[in-house]
């Protein structure tokens, strides 16, 4: 174990909190973890919860999911539990399923000499592999923050504690372990994630923690667009959104990772800005509310004001407003995989509700009934809604679909004759 790189800033010997000395009970914690933690103890394994589980019980919240720290080897968890699965290249990693839950098991790891040929790092640091099985004690090094490298054994249900971690959760502070420069070049996604934590628990970064963020941000570029896609869905889905952005945009990450809102013209930034903003805490609101969420939709507003600069031009030079949307929306969405690998379903998502956008205008009585079906037409309502106000999209209009949605027939013929007596007063 490369130990001058980490023990360092850790203490060797733990701290352990004995089941009188914490909040953790057994009744917090998922039948299908507790299977599995039990599971692995009979037959003869070390068996924790580790991760955010622990860390969310420690601060009395409702973990998001159990992860399972074991000394059993993949395959042995796959040959303990019928209902599992290895999966992962990088990590290795079993998962067990019971009905919707999965239940995700790790076999302890040690950290890497960074001499060695085969270590699976980078030139830059980065670490490619991450294979080398360990123990609990070697495990605790390679995890990222202090707050979740905490064990709760099943042996005795005591928390194990090598690094701070609880006081660190006392403190409400997010805190990498080791050398915070090492363990960034080792996996720049702890940038983040660092982010996401203090966004969820309104936590404070430590100074050396974030200090070197911004120059190490250009790192991320390393990073293959389809992980820093799973991390967004994680940032933006989790009910902080709007933290999350505060967050990332004052250390330029948002930049990084949504590239074209950085070429925003002056004139629209404080649109662009309060458009944004009132999406964030919109999706926020609707989490808090066990209400859906489409990703798309937030994308679809990260990008509407770069997409527009570029539609802008196009009918500049002379391009049919049809055209102009399709080939600004092609452009930025190009662009845009280029850091994070949206999938297809999405960025369909995103095109239809920009195109729908010009189709509210169009009352006729047809075209109103038929919008109304487009399967996209909720989505792009909201949208439409959200840009009411401070994009010059008239409140009369959205207040008019409102409206019109829920009417019976009557009062939807009423409505469409409002339209037209509106359209020909406006002719004379
Ligand atoms: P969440 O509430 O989002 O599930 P979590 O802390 O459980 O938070 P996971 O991504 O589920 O996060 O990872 C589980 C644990 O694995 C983490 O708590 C951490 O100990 C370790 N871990 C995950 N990703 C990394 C990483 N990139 N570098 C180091 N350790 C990591
Ligand atoms: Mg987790």
């Amino acid at each position: 174990m490369n130990s001058s790189l980490h023990v360092s800033d850790g203490l060797k010997q733990p701290i352990v909190y004995s089941r009188k000395d914490h909040i953790i009970s057994r009744k917090q914690i998922s039948n299908a973890a507790l299977r599995v933690l039990y599971g692995l103890n009979d037959n003869g394994y070390r068996a924790c919860l580790v991760g955010g589980g622990v860390r969310d019980l420690l601060l009395g919240r409702a973990p998001k999911d159990f992860d399972i720290a074991t000394d059993a080897r993949p395959e042995k968890i796959r040959e303990i539990f019928k209902n599992s699965r290895l999966i992962g290249r990088r990590f290795r990693l079993a998962h067990v399923r019971f009905g919707r839950e999965l239940i995700e098991v790790a076999t302890f790891r040690s950290s890497h000499e960074i001499s060695s040929p085969d270590a699976g790092i980078s030139q830059q640091g980065q670490i490619l592999r991450d294979n080398v099985y360990g123990t609990l004690e070697e495990d605790v090094w390679r995890r990222d923050f202090t707050i979740n490298a905490l064990y709760y054994d099943i042996r005795d249900f005591s928390v194990i504690d090598y690094v701070g971690g609880v006081g660190d959760l006392r403190q409400g502070v997010i805190k990498l372990i080791g050398k915070p420069v090492v363990r960034y070049r080792e996996d720049p996604v702890r940038m983040l994630r660092a982010i996401r934590f203090a966004a969820k628990l309104g936590f404070n970064i430590t100074r050396s923690t974030m200090s070197p963020i911004p120059s190490l941000i250009h790192l991320l570029n390393e990073i293959s667009p389809a992980r820093l896609f799973d991390e967004t869905m994680k940032l933006f889905n989790a009910g902080h959104a709007l933290a999350v952005y505060e967050r990332l945009f004052e250390v330029g990450l948002f930049t990084l990772l949504y590239p074209s809102t950085g070429r925003i013209q002056n004139s629209e930034l404080d649109y662009h800005n309060k458009f944004v903003r009132k999406a964030l805490l919109n999706t926020d609101h609707r989490i808090l509310h066990d209400k859906s969420v489409n990703p798309a939709f937030l994308i679809s507003v990260f990008l509407w004001y770069p997409m527009k600069t570029i539609y802008s031009a196009e009918i500049h030079r002379g391009k049919n407003r049809k055209d102009a949307l399709r080939i600004a929306s092609e452009k930025i969405l190009r662009e845009q995989a280029r850091v994070l690998a949206i999938p297809r379903r999405f960025t369909q998502t995103v095109r239809d509700i920009w195109e729908l956008q010009a189709r509210f205008s169009n009352r006729s009585p047809k075209r109103a009934a038929r919008l109304l079906e487009v399967p996209k037409f909720r989505a792009a309502y909201d949208f439409l809604a959200l840009r009411a106000g401070d994009d010059r999209a008239s409140l009369k209009l959205v207040d008019w679909w409102t409206r019109f949605q829920s009417a019976d027939s009557e009062e939807r013929k009423r409505l469409l004759q409002e339209v037209k007596h509106t359209e020909m007063r406006r002719k004379k």
